[in-house]
């Protein structure tokens, strides 16, 4: 008889405890949950701004780096199957590596043609914040080895889809413009004009970043260059977006790359000359590479973040080749 009540005791006893790990453990998940919403609230984290300046200006700047476009809807929309990984088709040549980013992904490059006049497609130097100039790039792989006649027996053309593997793999944000030290790699070329710093006020001025520690400091940069100086590459388009039009490079532009900016801008529609927004850009590849023996070069945008603008991009492609 005695038993019955103390076994309702302890009856009450097991549901308090039930109920104080109950409540513990919800704690805990609300802890983990908070914890995982923090670190992903900040990602900045993996990017090493030791380089970058520190923010001695005044914060909340004016004016927005890029004017507003409206988006073009009859293009390829990016967004839907773009995924800021290596690239993997099953047609066409393989990819040959020309070098490895700061954390260990490869540059790669594709080769058409066997001709003697060299032409180089360099897309994503702004990483996967500029992601549809990659995904152009590799349209036109996926194109061009399915219709090798666009190469005409003369010419050969390497295209380097991804120039910032690391940028790419952040995703297509803000974070995912420069490389895995925090340097702007359209800064990074060791030109007559390179600067670690320069007036940000109306460039882009979304993160801190760099030119580098000196011009040509970083991997992937290097490889590019050394890319250049072993080949002699007639005409080069490195590709952006958005919409400021076609740059010529040169400081001042050089008249040839000028010619190939009004060509690919007379095939394309893109703004030539481009939109002064007041941005003084230095230590960029199109000016490298002219000081390096390319005859013409232009960093030409795309018309916004999203679209490939792959008809247009086909016949500037075609107007390179014709260079
Ligand atoms: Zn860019």
């Amino acid at each position: 008889m005695r038993s019955s009540p103390r076994r309702k005791d302890s009856g009450w006893i097991i549901l308090a405890w039930s109920l104080n790990g109950l409540g513990l453990l919800t704690l805990v998940a609300v802890f983990a949950f908070y914890m995982a919403g923090q670190s992903e609230a900040a990602p900045d984290s993996f990017i090493d701004d030791s380089y970058a300046p520190r923010p001695t200006r005044t914060p909340a700047p004016t004016l927005y780096y890029l004017p507003t476009v409206t988006p073009n809807p009859r293009a390829t929309m990016v967004e839907d199957y773009f995924t800021p990984t290596a690239f993997v088709f099953n047609v066409g040549p393989a990819p040959t590596v020309i070098g490895f980013s700061v954390l260990g992904r490869p540059i790669q490059v594709y080769t058409f043609g066997q001709g003697e006049n060299q032409y180089l497609i360099v897309a994503g130097i702004h990483g996967g914040y500029e992601g549809n100039g990659i995904a152009l790039a590799n349209e036109m792989v996926v194109y061009i080895s399915e219709h090798p006649d666009v190469i005409p027996s003369g010419d050969t053309l390497y295209i380097i889809p991804d120039m910032n593997p690391d940028a790419a793999a952040r995703g297509r944000n803000a974070d995912a413009r420069v490389n895995a030290n925090g340097v702007d790699l359209n800064r990074n070329f060791p030109t007559d004009n390179w600067v670690a710093d320069w007036d940000h006020s109306n460039c882009w001025n979304d993160r801190p970043t760099t030119g580098g520690a000196y011009g040509g400091s970083e991997p992937e940069t290097k490889a590019v260059m050394n890319f250049i100086l072993s080949h002699h590459i007639q005409a080069m388009i490195s590709y952006h977006s958005a919409a400021l039009g076609v740059f010529p490079g040169g400081v001042p532009w050089e008249p040839e790359s000028k010619n190939l900016a009004r060509i690919l801008a007379k095939q394309t529609g893109y703004p030539y000359p481009p939109i002064d927004i007041g941005c003084v850009y230095t230590g960029t590849l199109a000016d490298w590479a002219v000081e390096h023996n390319v005859r013409a070069a232009v960093d030409m945008e795309l018309s916004t973040h999203q679209n490939t603008d792959f008809e247009q991009n086909l016949k500037a492609l075609k107007a390179l080749l014709g260079f």
